[in-house]
């Protein structure tokens, strides 16, 4: 027997519909490349999208073609998310600090017909304008006014948009359709793209509101760092409208005294990002003996946050700090570290050890862990093995089917997405990554987490950044070398750094050296680069080996 509930699809334009019906003045706040500050509401920009949608329609664009984005947070960007995908059309993001090569060639395989860009990004625009010929317009995402000079012939958004008709209505689609499409950052071989549903997104972004996870409501303003080119900024642009928050976004300008500042005049309450954007505004507070007035909750996500970085926002700013693990091919929420009801007595130490898990899954995603065989192995907190998950909000298969099948059969013959990443689970179902399986240090036969030694170093006080990478060894196959960027006028040596692992760890697991250096190289999303280090340090020779 069916139930006889109405059959209404899931849809993203009904999210922002929502917003102007049930938030109309609820504000959209955006730092603009004209220099100035921005300000509209969701009744604003929903008006602005379907006026958007329809001039895409008259230009020819039909449900399913692609549109690329090449484009900072900001208000046009959000516009084009809803426009694209309300439509019917799928909006491709696309990372604007990836090669051009690169950026030419997900473009092509994606068969983008039109892109839209920040004019920050012209220069990329006219790389890669003669090789993918394929797009039929580039819009400049800025006002007619300012529209730069350029040898090829742009559009402008604002005229473009006029183009328009602001009586245009959202079409009712199958909510499987596609909406969004997402490339992860291919590492070791080609970028593949990850290609979300309405359906799949409207029901991340009613699970990423929940208390546990992102805990958003009507009364938070919401910063995403994160930017909208990496994996939806982790679903915010759905989530805020959806629960009527106010949205600032911060444009290009992601320095720690501008967002400082940003934070400050719009009274943000809530922000995410990766760890290493909260590295520039920790450094700028502490420095000028700042406080926050409004922030109090931030997700930090996207590799691993250390520890040390959750209790100075915790015990020097009263910033909570959420730790979230997530990937492209799961929207990308996949769990968020919250204490539970019984962890609210707990000594102060064992609630930050919980707090530094990657933590509890969001209902709608199931996770295991399991050994080289398939085998799945217990959840005591010590086991470690290869993290697979499932959920509605997870992948099935790469666009365009790249890559075959990636899915590992149960025995009840269910599919399971292989994460790449290896992990515990503790008896109350806090995961907590291990490392990357290509990350992982292999020695005598055992394995040694690189995020365990990370960590670590990052809490001596003179460590502004840290990395640990295995290099070749006769003996053991590999051994750690931790690679350090020291904080600015102060000095630490390499002794210092080795003692300061005594008694923190297994006696093994203490790296045989350490190396100084500049910086350490990052990838497009703000990761550090392993693959480019162990490349850097290849031909390194440890003491003793
Ligand atoms: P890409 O895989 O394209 O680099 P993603 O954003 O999809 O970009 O990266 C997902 C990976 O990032 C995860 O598989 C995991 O290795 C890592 N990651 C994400 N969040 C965390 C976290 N909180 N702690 C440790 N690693 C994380």
């Amino acid at each position: 027997m069916h139930g006889l509930m109405m059959d209404m699809p899931l849809l993203t334009s009904s999210i922002l519909r929502h917003a102007a019906r049930h938030f109309g003045d609820v504000q959209v706040v955006s730092r603009r490349l004209e220099g100035d500050i921005h300000r509209y509401t969701y009744r604003d920009q929903e008006r602005r999208a379907r006026q958007l949608a329809s001039a895409f329609e008259r230009a020819g664009v039909v449900q399913g073609d692609r549109i690329a984005t090449l484009a900072w947070n900001g208000y046009r960007h959000m516009e084009l998310y809803y426009a694209v995908g309300g439509m019917g059309a799928v909006i491709h993001t696309i990372n604007p600090r990836l090669h051009p090569e690169q950026i030419a060639w997900i473009a092509n395989h994606a068969q983008d017909s039109y892109l839209a860009f920040d004019v920050s990004f012209l220069p990329i625009v006219e790389a890669i304008a003669p090789l993918c010929p394929g797009i039929k317009g580039f819009i400049a995402m800025i006002d007619e006014a300012q529209q730069p000079d350029s040898r090829l012939s742009l559009m402008n958004y604002e005229r473009f948009l006029a183009s328009g008709r602001s009586d245009w209505q959202w079409p009712q689609l199958d909510e499987r359709s596609a909406v969004g499409l997402c490339y992860t950052s291919g590492t070791t071989g080609n970028p593949k793209g990850a290609l979300y549903s309405h359906r799949s997104s409207v029901l991340h972004a009613y699970g990423a509101a929940l208390p546990d996870a992102m805990n958003c409501s009507a009364r938070d303003a919401i910063l995403p760092v994160v930017p909208m080119f990496h994996v939806n900024a982790w679903g915010i642009p759905y989530t805020a409208p959806l629960v009527g928050a106010k949205l600032v976004f911060p444009g290009a300008q992601l320095d720690g005294k501008s967002l400082y500042e940003l934070f400050e005049a719009e009274k943000v309450t809530y922000s995410a990002g990766v760890p290493t954007v909260w590295l520039g505004l920790l450094a700028h507070v502490q420095s000028n003996q700042l406080r926050f007035s409004s922030f109090t909750r931030t997700v930090i996500g996207g590799s691993a946050c250390p520890p040390a970085m959750i209790k100075t926002f915790r015990e020097q700013f009263g910033v909570d700090v959420i730790h979230a693990w997530g990937m492209t091919e799961l929207s990308p929420l996949g769990t968020l570290s919250r204490l539970q009801n019984k962890h609210l007595d707990a000594p102060a130490q064992i609630q930050q050890k919980l707090l530094e898990k990657q933590g509890h899954v969001i209902f709608g995603v199931d996770m295991k862990i399991v050994d080289d065989a398939g085998v799945e192995l217990p959840w005591d907190g010590t086991t470690y093995g290869n993290l697979l998950v499932r959920g509605p909000w997870v992948i099935r298969e790469y666009f365009k089917g790249d890559g075959g099948n990636p899915l590992v059969n149960d025995e009840q013959g269910q599919g399971w997405f292989p994460t790449g990443d290896v992990a515990t689970i503790d008896s109350d179902g806090f995961m907590q990554i291990t490392d990357r399986s290509k990350d992982v240090i292999k020695s005598g036969g055992e394995w040694i987490s690189t995020i365990d030694l990370e960590n670590l170093a990052m809490a001596h006080p003179a460590v502004a950044n840290a990395a640990v990478i295995g290099v070749a060894h006769p003996k053991w196959d590999e051994r750690p070398l931790l690679v350090v960027v020291s904080k600015p006028g102060m000095q630490v040596t390499r002794e210092e750094l080795i003692a300061f692992y005594e008694g923190k760890i297994a006696k093994w697991w203490t790296p045989d050296d350490v190396q100084f250096v500049e910086a350490i190289p990052l990838g497009a999303t703000g990761k550090i680069l392993k693959t480019r280090l162990r490349e850097q340090f290849r031909d390194y020779r440890l003491p003793g080996a």
